[in-house]
């Protein structure tokens, strides 16, 4: 192979990203701006832009001996991220960095297929190869220097020309299209990437902060209380038919005495930041990673009141919340005795009567569900529960009809309407004795194809309806001091994840200086 410079390696490296890299990031400008006589110019200056960052990131990194590692590991990355923009229509932020890192073996083998395969070989491995093979001329210190020095140069005026050149069109794709930028690829994943990491260094160095320690339970009779929370994984609220669906998915809830929550919204998009935002003291507007990881939840409080913590988990883990809590791993056959194929939910309610019978306690007790975990809805429930047929069994959700997703998502809202019931009948054998709730919250929606939208995670100002609005449900044995009536009616109203940090507070009849009664939603 021909001896090559630096120079010469950084530019075809780069036109390469911008011509197989970024068909997503295209394809949504050509929404914005088609491809019309007027905005041919600024579409192909679009190309060249994304071309010339690229040089100049990869320049400046670009020393001798790090150069082609880093080309390919952004060839590797990009080659990935393109195919997860095609086939899902995701982005790359920080909260999908966040995500991508937290998420385990057995979740990603959901995702493998053999155009993700295709995708890493082509636009990754192959190029890859080839820039390893390729002999790089070594012309001296000075002569490298000078010459990088150059390149930089040369492609920071490129980039101002094109932005003075097209200015009207970039002020209109800076100030109102953010969203556009999300797509470029690598750049924003790279940019989100550093981003991430510096909030994680940043973080280590922030004390924990306690609060509620003044709280105290003050109960007045001596009955004991106790309440199965089940976190719900990706579940829409419009799929459910207690929220008007057409399909049967909640035959057995419907048969219950339950309050539905018509009206629930998540705090973030993604099980990351739903889950810890949820049992935060901050609210959605306030919350972010940082100070949720570095502030103790409500479960917290509600174990310095006396109460007594279990958290089970058959999803991911716990968020961050259950870290200074009894926390108990159900993702696997070694505790969870419902492993067929995949260790189910209702393996979670396995054993805990020795829990409530061993002490007289008043008990929270989290389920953390695998529920409606995505793309590969079908793997999400046992056989008896394909109802709705015909099913996409595949994770290339693009390949399957949209009544084909539709069918596999409800399929597993069915089971976990079959999940829900079996917590309230579990809770039903206690409660002459004991006062029990069930509450089940979904930690985020799903979209489902819609404006081509796959799985969740978009940033919270562009996400639809879908991803943000959830499933929410309560369940109250017979002496359970709360007005169902009234309730019912109140369950209409919005809610969000914000009141259940003071909703949990009141329900165990907790004092504390961080409980507040107007985010109560069952207190009068
Ligand atoms: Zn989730």
């Amino acid at each position: 192979m021909r001896i090559i410079v630096t120079p010469f390696l950084i530019i075809m490296v780069s036109i390469f990203i911008v011509l197989f890299d970024n068909l997503s990031f295209f394809q949504h400008v050509l929404k914005v701006y088609p491809f019309k006589l007027e905005n041919i110019g600024f579409l192909f200056s679009l190309g060249l832009l994304l071309y010339a960052l690229i040089v100049v990131l990869f320049t400046a990194v670009s020393s001798r001996y790090i150069l082609k590692p880093i080309i390919i590991i952004s060839l590797i990355m990009a080659s990935f991220i393109a195919y997860f923009m095609q086939s899902y229509n995701i982005v790359i932020d920080k909260t999908m960095i966040e995500n991508t890192l937290q998420t385990n073996m057995n979740e990603s083998m959901d995702l493998m297929s053999v155009k993700l395969f295709i995708y890493l070989l082509l636009l990754g491995i192959l190029p890859s190869w080839i820039v390893y093979k390729i002999p790089l001329q070594h012309r001296g210190f000075k002569t490298e220097l000078w010459s990088k020095i150059k390149l930089i140069l040369i492609h920071l005026a490129l980039i101002a020309l094109l932005l003075f050149s097209f200015s009207k069109f970039y002020t209109s794709f800076f100030r109102e299209h953010k969203v556009l930028r999300l797509y470029t690829n690598p750049v924003t994943a790279i940019y989100n990437l550093v981003s991430y990491t510096y909030d994680q260094v940043k973080e280590t160095n922030i004390p924990m902060k306690i609060i509620g320690l003044d709280a105290k339970q003050t109960k007045d009779t001596k009955k004991r209380k106790i309440v199965i929370m089940v976190v719900g994984e990706a579940a829409r609220s419009d799929h459910f038919s207690l929220n008007g669906y057409s399909k049967e998915t909640n035959p057995l809830l419907k048969k219950e005495s339950i309050v539905n929550f018509s009206n629930m919204y998540a705090c973030g998009t993604t099980t990351a930041i739903s889950v810890p935002c949820m049992f935060s003291i901050y609210k959605r507007g306030d919350y972010d990673s940082t100070k949720g990881y570095n502030t103790h939840s409500v479960l917290d409080v509600l174990s310095h009141a006396g109460v007594e913590v279990l958290w089970r988990d058959n999803n991911s883990n716990s968020k961050g919340v259950a870290v200074r809590l009894t926390y108990e791993n159900y993702k696997t056959a070694q505790k969870n005795t419902m492993c067929k194929g995949e260790c189910r939910d209702e393996g979670m309610l396995i054993g805990l009567e020795s829990l409530i019978e061993k002490n007289d306690k008043d008990i929270i007790i989290v389920l953390h569900q695998m529920g409606n975990h995505g793309p590969a809805y079908y793997k999400r429930y046992p056989k008896s529960f394909k109802k709705f047929t015909p099913v996409c069994e595949t994770n290339q959700l693009e390949e399957c009809s949209a009544e084909e997703i539709s069918n596999a998502y409800d399929n597993a809202i069915l089971y976990t309407d079959y999940f829900l019931s079996k917590t309230i009948h579990f809770l039903k054998r206690y409660e002459e004795k004991i006062d029990t709730a069930m509450i089940y919250i979904a930690d985020h929606g799903e979209s489902l194809g819609e404006n081509g939208l796959y799985l969740h995670g978009l940033p919270y100002f562009i996400a639809p309806k879908h991803q943000k609005h959830v499933g929410a449900v309560m369940w109250f044995g017979k002496d359970f001091p709360v007005d169902e009536e009234k309730l019912k009616n109140r369950a209409k109203h919005e809610y969000s994840h914000d009141n259940l940090f003071s909703t949990l507070l009141g329900l165990f009849d907790v004092q504390t200086e961080v409980y507040e009664k107007n985010m109560d939603i069952l207190a009068n």
